[in-house]
């Protein structure tokens, strides 16, 4: 009989879906089914000798886990293959994984430029914290990819976006945002936590690191925060390792043995809550009390051309502006049974929240016009639950006003 090597066996061979279920896996001498979790700060060596070459970089092993763990890296190697990337990095929150991302591309003097419609943490860590260690930045109207370029200086050295954005569903050209940077010499970050890994891959549009809040639908059950970068092994094994493993920012096993779980099930689960946030954007388009939807599955949708060309479905995220005030929508949002008000987002649950009153508070009110966060705006996460009940409870809460 012919012996030959099953190309499955090759993690590049298999397809999306199948990474999501085995890629990263590393088992141990007992052949465990599932991922182990190692829940171990620390390792230990056989010999002096060994503890001295393993810290000179001579032998492989792991060191102390705030540098690398074998459950963390299994999280990192099926993210890596699942996007696309030659590598990744887990961090403890999303925040942990976009503030990373972007100093390991920046130093005093230099300059990014990112688009306004940003998640809070996202705007203030370019707009406050970055200038406050000499990095400037500019937020632009992120839909025309000519405002981009319109921003570039000299030592512009990091485009940030996020698309779609929060709350209102805008897009940026993933695509010709890259094309700038890359004319520019200037990397190029995208935080596709909306989007998802099941409908969007900025690597292959572009993107020199893509970044994702790990807490949303990667685990979205609602249980830990996490985060994760990938790339290139060249950023990734470089510069971002190195502000992981000295600042600390590290992901702890126990939430990414979480993460490595939440994988196995995220297509079917974001799928069936994207079906879900479909039928529910169809609904509230053609509702008498709805004013206007924003839902990048949705024919509707002002960038609709560009959300079929860089996105493979809508997601599970979407806004909409009830006809009235804020107290109306207030109103909406208190006489629903099921969709509960709560900010976070990719949650099993369905989750509304009205941003202009918690996630963009903190804005100008100037500055929440500009972005199109009405007082009468709600953000919904699609959840899990039966499209029926969905509709029938936001059909329920809507007729209240
Ligand atoms: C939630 C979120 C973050 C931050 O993630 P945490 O895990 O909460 O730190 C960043 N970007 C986007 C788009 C998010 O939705």
């Amino acid at each position: 009989m012919a012996q030959s090597k099953n190309p499955l066996l090759d993690p590049k061979k298999q397809s999306p879906a199948t990474r999501m279920v085995h890629g990263g896996t590393d088992r141990s001498h007992h052949g465990e089914t599932s991922e182990a979790l190692y829940l171990t700060s620390g390792f230990t060596y056989d010999s002096s000798e060994a503890a001295r070459l393993r810290f000179k970089g001579d032998t492989e092993g792991h060191i102390y886990s705030r540098f690398s763990n074998p459950t963390v890296e299994m999280f990192q190697n099926r993210m890596a293959l699942l996007e696309g990337g030659d590598a990744a990095r887990g961090t403890a929150t999303g925040m942990a994984a976009v503030t990373t991302a972007l100093m390991s591309l920046v130093q005093a003097g230099d300059h990014v430029v990112a688009s306004r419609a940003l998640f809070g943490g996202c705007r203030y860590v370019v707009e406050d914290f970055l200038p406050r260690w000499g990095v400037s930045s500019t937020l632009v109207d992120g839909r025309d990819p000519k405002n981009f370029e319109a921003a570039m200086r000299d030592n512009t050295k990091a485009i940030f976006v996020e698309s779609p954005t929060n709350p209102t569903i805008e897009l940026v050209d993933l695509e010709a945002v890259g094309k700038i940077a890359k004319a520019h010499g200037a990397k190029f970050v995208v935080d596709n936590v909306f989007a998802t890994p099941i409908y969007q891959s900025p690597l292959e549009l572009g993107a020199d690191l893509v970044v994702y809040s790990a807490t949303k639908h990667i685990d979205g059950q609602g249980r830990c925060l996490g985060g994760v970068i990938v790339g290139d092994q060249e950023l990734i094994e470089g510069d971002v390792h190195t502000i992981i493993r000295q600042t600390g920012p590290s992901m702890s096993p126990f939430n990414a043995w979480v993460m490595l779980k939440g994988l196995e099930t995220l297509g079917l689960r974001v799928e069936k809550m994207a079906q879900n946030a479909a039928a529910v954007a169809d609904m509230l388009a053609n509702h008498p009390k709805v004013e206007r939807v924003y839902y990048a599955g949705h024919p509707s949708h002002a960038q609709y051309e560009l959300a079929q060309k860089q996105m493979t479905g809508g997601s599970n995220m979407l806004a909409f502006d009830v006809k009235g005030k804020q107290a109306d929508a207030y109103a909406v949002a208190d006489h629903l049974a099921l969709i509960k008000i709560s900010n976070n987002l990719g949650d099993a649950k369905s989750i509304i929240t009205h941003p202009a009153t918690t996630t963009h508070q903190r804005l100008e009110e100037a500055d929440r016009a500009e972005l199109g966060i009405s007082e009468k705006l709600l953000r919904l996460s699609v959840g899990l639950e039966a499209e029926e009940d969905l509709l029938s409870d936001l059909q329920f809460a809507l007729d209240q006003i």
